[in-house]
């Protein structure tokens, strides 16, 4: 609940199709978008009704952040075509990938009295935002809060076929408009990218190339995700199968890859966490086996090093290390100027407790909190926000 409890759905469907993700089957592939005034009212009822709103929306988005009223440019051809992706293995020439609308919307969020700070939080494609530089720059001039979570789930091409995700070079041309926008902006800001371990199609040295990428961009993962078959997901269809059901399906078409047993999956996670000294012990082993022992070693070019810490089988992640230990009191100070969010402590915890949890009421969207009177949170300025 905390963490929707400020964000606002603007669109339902995906035209994505990635083979891990249902949301495509579930939600259909043509965008649902709202409109314009329907996003902004419930902006304005946030702003409103919901206890402990410092001004901060933490999404506008959807399954997609950059969907908003995209589609294909003639429905007649939209109705009738079967492709399972707009996007894959190339951003189709039907599609209209004009960011104008979401642009627009954003300017109008922004604009709205109360409102300090839009933030995006939904994952972004950013193979199609980079058909928009005009969106890129608006999104990381305004909205981005430090860093920005993009899914290029792996650099291999024989991972990302099976995925239906476009290549790395998508990647780093959006990473070039981000930085070259960040700097304008006079701004700090990262990206954070995700990638997917035992993925159907991923051999043992596709992992190893992904984390001599991510050790090369200087990147160490703290939270990463191993393949699960889920419902109704194309991907599932291939761990299942053994068979790759983006082509004709026989007897003797394409057999895939598929990443089984503890060893192996545990394996592929251990390369995407290369910089865990507990996985150094099976990485050595697995490198040795593919006739890679070049990567051991303790230079910077080398994967991991040849000693061996003492651990106690436990990883702390950076981020675990840099917050509060449980049971410290944690204030935060209001200052001018200063945008609180859950990270810096929402509402302002002058007296060390929690947020007050929420209880839905049948308010406009659901969600304003129900605190007995005279025991709400304050507003971020001191004061109690009148019901
Ligand atoms: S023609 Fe292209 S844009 Fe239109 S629905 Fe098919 S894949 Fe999508």
């Amino acid at each position: 609940w905390e963490m929707i409890r400020f964000s606002v759905n603007i669109m339902r469907g995906c035209f994505g199709g990635c083979t891990f993700c249902s949301i495509t089957e579930h939600e259909g592939r043509i965008i649902q978008s709202r409109s314009e005034d329907s996003v902004i009212k419930e902006i304005e009822a946030i702003r409103d009704s919901v206890k402990g709103f410092t001004g901060v929306i933490s999404d506008l988005g959807g399954p997609t952040a950059n969907m908003y009223r995209i589609g294909c440019k003639s429905p007649e051809i939209e109705a009738a075509c079967r492709k399972p992706s707009c996007v894959y293995p190339d951003v189709c020439p039907n599609l209209n990938t004009d960011h104008g609308p979401l642009i627009k919307m954003y300017r109008r969020a922004r604009a709205l009295k109360g409102v300090k700070k839009i933030l995006i939080s939904s994952g972004l494609r950013y193979d199609l935002a980079i058909k928009s530089p005009e969106y890129v720059k608006e999104l990381v001039t305004h909205h981005v809060g430090g860093y920005l979570k993009i899914a290029p789930e792996h650099t291999e091409q024989g991972p990302l076929t099976k995925m239906m995700k476009p290549g790395i070079g998508s990647y780093d041309r959006f990473k070039q408009l981000f930085e070259k926008f960040s700097e304008e902006a006079g701004k700090k800001q990262y990206l954070i990218p995700y990638f997917i371990a035992a993925h159907p199609g991923t051999s043992d040295e596709d992992m190893m190339n992904l984390a001599i990428w991510l050790k090369r961009n200087g990147f160490k993962a703290d939270q990463v995700q191993t393949f699960y078959p889920s419902p109704m997901a194309t991907a599932t269809a291939m761990y299942h199968t053994g068979k790759n059901p983006l082509r004709k399906v026989t007897r003797d078409s394409e057999t895939v890859d598929i990443v089984r047993g503890d060893r192996r999956r545990r394996l592929h996670k251990a390369f995407l966490r290369y910089h865990d000294a507990n996985n150094w012990p099976l990485l050595r082993e697995a490198l040795k086996d593919m006739g890679r022992a070049d990567l051991i070693g303790n230079g910077k070019h080398h994967l991991i090093p040849t000693y061996q810490p003492v651990t106690d089988g436990s990883y702390q992640t950076a981020r675990r290390k840099n917050s509060t230990p449980t049971g410290a009191v944690k204030t935060s100070t209001v200052t001018k100027g200063r945008i609180l969010t859950q990270h810096t402590g929402l509402p302002p915890r002058d007296n060390g407790s929690r947020p007050v949890a929420a209880a839905p009421t049948k308010s406009m969207r659901g969600g304003a909190s129900a605190t007995p009177s005279g025991a709400g949170p304050k507003s971020a300025f001191g004061r109690k926000k009148p019901r």
